[in-house]
């Protein structure tokens, strides 16, 4: 399995070296906690982490 890094801007798992969310390179691998986001409008984890797309996310980074 492929270890993914995180966008420390906005906490984006991605493989890739740059962000597919916001084109970040700055990304660590140093990060805990997934965070799965399907429905943004009725997800409370999504409102704290100011996260506007469906997708996977890191809780904390680094
Ligand atoms: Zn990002």
């Amino acid at each position: 399995m492929v270890k993914e890094i995180a966008c420390r801007k906005c906490k984006t798992l991605t493989i890739s070296r740059i962000c597919p969310n916001c084109k970040s390179k700055d990304l660590n691998p140093n990060w805990s906690g997934l965070v799965i986001i399907i429905d943004v409008d009725s997800s409370q984890i999504a409102k704290i982490l100011n996260i506007e797309k469906p997708g996977r996310y890191a809780l904390k980074v680094r």
